[in-house]
């Protein structure tokens, strides 16, 4: 078995103990006979899972009991068009503030059932940095202020939570979830699918405050309507069962690697050592704002283009994968989540050190 070391910006790499587990586990689920994926979901075992699964994320991202934790499916592309059926009410409009292409695709989809309205975007200058705060033009009267807390294409990254005073902040945290403490309180909603930095694809975690709860329009399907999600205990119909099971042993793991802090000063010293080579090699160059770059995901452009291939190539040979930048900003983007090492990061540097020494 040789491992690569993966950069995918998604699905991604998972920690190789969870894996190991899932092996050992894959025939016969802890004496039942079963695997995970034979199990019916209404089953004492399944039920056993599942509800370990939500006590240990509820511990390690510390979510308030006021707060409703669903697993869902349909991705977070699904949550663009279920968030504003579901929160709307009898609001006109939801405000997005666009760092990048997924607020951008948020954005659309919410203009199927609401009025969505641009509070603020940085897209003139190529998503290189988040607007000001101060310079948003928010409306006291929407339902909603959604933004997209990292964003996964650009690298560009919120490093503090904007206040919204009354209007319920929406967080589409797909690519940064867990990767830090999270100060759940002051969302109203945080969404994101699991395939980043949980999981394996097919579930979509939900974290919402309950009096947001039972304000879907009629016309909601049911398996996408909140509160029936939250009152049937995510489970109306069969849900994506292993990939639940998966990011179980997932929550656990970040709970015995010291949890969010412990993750969170391990994330900032991955992306810090990262950012500090790219900066002091005129060769590679990362356009995004300082304050505002991605602890997540590093997208970094060569000096020459040409050398793309020849840059992939090799470093494919080296024993990693992944790295082929997002076709909206080109280069290359190394995505350092959760479940990279830090001795990950260091390889790719002693590549791109080595790559400028015999081609750049
Ligand atoms: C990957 C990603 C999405 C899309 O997620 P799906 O689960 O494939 O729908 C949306 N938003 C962000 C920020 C992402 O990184």
């Amino acid at each position: 078995m040789n491992r690569i070391i993966n950069f995918s910006a998604g699905p991604a790499t998972l920690p190789q103990s969870v894996l190991e587990q899932v092996q050992r586990d894959l025939l016969d689920w802890r004496d039942s006979g079963m695997s995970v994926m034979e199990m019916s979901h209404r089953g004492a075992e399944f039920m056993s899972i599942a509800s370990e699964a939500e006590k240990d994320l509820r511990e390690i991202a510390k979510i308030p009991d006021n707060y409703k934790v669903l697993f869902m499916q349909g991705g977070a592309t699904a949550q663009f068009a279920l968030i504003p059926q579901n929160l709307l009410g009898d609001k006109r409009s939801a405000d997005y503030v666009l760092t990048g292409d997924w607020g951008k695709k948020a954005l659309k989809e919410c203009g199927k059932y609401a009025k969505a309205q641009v509070a603020a975007s940085s897209e003139s200058d190529s998503f290189t940095h988040i607007p000001d705060r101060a310079g948003w033009t928010l409306d006291a009267d929407a339902a909603y202020v959604h933004i997209t807390p990292n964003e996964t294409i650009h690298g560009v990254e919120f490093h503090d939570v904007p206040d919204t005073g009354s209007v319920p902040l929406v967080a589409d945290m797909s690519s940064n979830i867990l990767s830090r403490p999270m100060e759940v309180e002051k969302y109203g909603l945080i969404y994101g699918g699991a395939q980043k930095n949980i999981g394996p694809a097919g579930l979509t975690i939900v974290i919402v405050r309950e009096d947001l709860l039972g304000k879907a329009s009629a016309t909601t399907p049911n398996v996408f309507n909140y509160a029936s999600v939250a009152d049937g205990e995510s489970m109306l119909n069969t849900p994506p069962c292993f990939a639940w099971y998966v990011s179980g042993l997932v929550f656990k793991w970040i709970r015995d690697e010291g949890g969010l802090e412990a993750i969170g000063e391990r994330n900032q010293r991955k992306a810090q050592m990262l950012y500090d080579y790219i900066d002091g090699e005129s060769f590679y160059t990362n356009p995004v704002a300082k304050q505002n770059r991605s602890r997540m995901n590093v997208p970094f452009t060569l000096a020459n283009a040409d050398l793309d291939k020849a840059f992939l190539k090799g470093v494919e040979a080296a024993g990693m994968s992944g790295l082929k930048g997002h076709r909206a900003v080109g280069g290359m983007r190394a995505s350092i989540y959760n479940a990279m090492p830090e001795s990950g990061v260091s390889a790719l540097i002693e590549y791109m050190k080595e790559f400028v020494r015999t081609q750049g």
